[in-house]
C-alpha cells in the first residue's frame, strides 16, 4: 500500500500485532536470553537474525530506524548514538586507512573536524569541494582511492542546497556511493534516495526528535549501491569478514542489506555507538508529528528571513526559500514544499551588532542547539566553527558577523516581533 508521508510518520516502523502493545514498547535490556548455546551460536555467525546484546541491537531502535527507513525510502536502516555517530559510520563502513572521501565544504562544523583532522589522523583524506564548484573542480579532487562523495542536502549553518543529482552522478561515474547528511529538510521535504544519493545520514537530535530532548543519529541504505561492480574498492561488502566466521556481506545480506549488516556487526560491535532504547521512543514520538511541524518551522522560517531581508540594519539574508538567494533555484527542484526553518544572516554593525542582537531576543534563546520546537540562535563562529581560522571559515560559507537562527513553531508574529524589539537595541 503506498501512503503518504505523514501516515509512515505517525504509524511506520512498528505495526502491533493482535493484543500488543500500540506505542513502541521500550526494551530497556541489556541482554537476551536462550534456551541452547546452539541458538546463540547462530545468531553469533549472522545465520539468523536476533537479539542478544543491546549494544548492537535493540528491538525499540529498530522499530524507529524501520520507520525512518520508510521515510527515506531505503532499504535498511539503523539507529546510532548521535549525528555524529552516523556519519563517521556511514563513512568508515566502506572507507579507511589509506583511502579517500570527496566532501561539500559546506557541512557541520563537526563533521568538518572529523572528515578534516580525526578520520586524517587515521589515515583517510578528505578532498573538500565548494557545493557549487564548476564540474571541472568536482572531477579534479576524485582519486583511484576515493571511496565516496558527502554532502549535505542544506548544509548547517551555511545554508547551502546540494545539487544531489549532480554529486551523485560525479560519484557513480567514479564507481563510489554519494552519502548525503539529510539533517536539515528531513524526508518529509526532501528524499535524497530520490535524486540518486545511496546513502542517507541524520541527525536525529534536530526536527525529527524536535523538542530537543535525545542526541540520536540515523543511517539509511538506499540499496542502489552495486558493491560488487565495484567490488576492487569495497572488499569490506565483497569478500570475507574474518571477524565475523567469514561472512561475506552482499552474498548473505545482498545489496538491500549488506551496508547497514556491516556497520552493525562490525562498526556497532566494536565502537558500540548505539543510542539507548529510551531515546529511540522519545524520538519515535518526535517522528509522530514530524510532517505537522515542518510546515511550520518552514513558514516561520520564511517569514523571518522576509522580514530580516527589508531591515536596514541587516546586511545580508541566507534562506534559500528567498527568490534572490544563491541556492534558491536549486531549492526549488530539491525542496519545492520548503526547506528548513534555520535563517543565517549578518549585521551592517559587524561581531558586536551581532552580540548587541542575541543578547536582546527574548523569544529566541541562545543555545548550542537549531531546529527544535522552540526558536534559538547562535554565532557560529563564537562556538560549533570556534576551531576555524577565518580561511576555514569562510570556506564553510560563515562570517564573523553571521548569526544563525533556528525558527521553532511558535506564532509567527511573536517571532517577528522578538526580532524586531532585538534589532531596536543596536
Ligand atoms: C547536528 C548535526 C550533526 C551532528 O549531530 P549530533 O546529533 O549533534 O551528533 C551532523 N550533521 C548535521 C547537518 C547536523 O546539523
Amino acid at each position: 500500500m503506498a501512503e503518504h508521508i505523514g501516515t509512515t510518520c505517525v504509524q511506520g516502523g512498528y505495526r502491533p500485532g493482535d493484543a500488543e502493545p500500540r506505542q513502541v514498547p521500550i526494551y530497556q535490556s541489556t541482554t537476551w536470553k536462550y534456551d541452547t548455546s546452539e541458538h546463540m551460536g547462530k545468531l553469533f555467525d549472522l545465520e539468523e537474525s536476533g537479539y542478544f546484546y543491546t549494544r548492537l541491537q535493540n528491538p525499540t531502535n529498530d522499530a524507529v530506524a524501520a520507520k525512518i527507513c520508510e521515510l527515506e525510502g531505503g532499504t535498511a536502516a539503523m539507529l546510532t548514538s548521535s549525528g555524529q555517530a552516523a556519519n563517521f559510520f556511514a563513512i568508515f563502513n566502506i572507507a579507511g586507512c589509506g583511502d579517500h572521501v570527496v566532501a561539500s565544504s559546506a557541512i557541520y562544523g563537526g563533521t568538518y573536524n572529523l572528515l578534516a583532522h580525526t578520520m586524517r589522523r587515521m589515515g583517510l583524506e578528505c578532498t573538500f569541494v565548494a557545493p557549487d564548484c564548476t564540474d571541472e573542480e568536482l572531477e579534479a579532487a576524485f582519486r583511484l582511492n576515493t571511496k565516496a562523495v558527502f554532502g549535505e542536502t542544506i548544509a548547517n549553518p551555511a545554508l547551502a542546497v546540494l545539487d544531489i543529482e549532480r554529486f551523485a552522478a560525479a560519484a557513480h561515474a567514479h564507481g563510489v556511493p554519494l552519502i548525503v547528511d539529510n539533517t536539515f529538510p528531513t524526508p518529509v521535504n526532501c528524499r535524497p534516495i530520490e535524486w540518486g544519493a545511496n546513502i542517507v545520514t541524520h541527525s536525529t537530535t534536530k526536527y525529527m526528535d524536535g523538542h530537543g530532548a535525545a542526541v540520536g543519529g540515523a543511517i539509511v541504505d538506499a540499496g542502489t549501491f552495486d558493491w560488487n561492480a565495484h567490488a576492487d574498492k569495497f572488499p569490506g561488502l565483497t569478500t570475507p569478514d574474518v571477524s565475523y566466521h567469514g561472512v561475506v556481506y552482499t552474498e548473505r545480506f545482498g545489496l538491500e542489506g549488506a551496508f547497514i549488516t556491516k556497520a552493525t556487526s562490525q562498526l556497532m560491535r566494536d565502537f558500540g555507538c548505539i543510542q539507548s532504547p529510551q531515546n529511540a521512543f522519545l524520538l519515535n514520538l518526535g517522528l509522530e508529528s514530524l510532517h505537522v511541524r515542518m510546515p511550520q518551522h518552514c513558514k516561520n522560517g520564511q517569514a523571518v528571513a522576509e522580514f530580516l531581508q527589508q531591515h536596514p540594519k541587516i546586511s545580508f539574508v541566507r534562506y534559500p526559500g528567498l527568490p534572490g538567494d544563491a541556492y534558491h533555484e536549486l531549492a526549488q527542484k530539491y525542496l519545492p514544499q520548503g526547506g528548513c526553518g534555520v535563517v543565517s544572516f549578518g549585521f551592517n554593525g559587524g561581531r558586536a551588532a551581532a552580540e548587541q542582537f542575541m543578547k536582546s531576543l527574548r523569544l529566541a534563546q541562545i543555545a548550542t542547539h537549531v531546529a527544535d520546537a522552540r526558536t534559538c540562535c547562535l554565532h557560529p563562529a563564537n562556538a560549533t566553527h570556534r576551531q576555524m581560522n577565518d580561511e576555514e571559515l569562510v570556506a564553510c560559507g560563515i562570517t564573523p558577523d553571521m548569526v544563525r537562527l533556528s525558527c521553532g513553531i511558535e506564532s509567527t508574529e511573536d517571532l517577528i516581533a522578538d526580532i524586531a524589539q532585538a534589532l531596536d537595541t543596536i
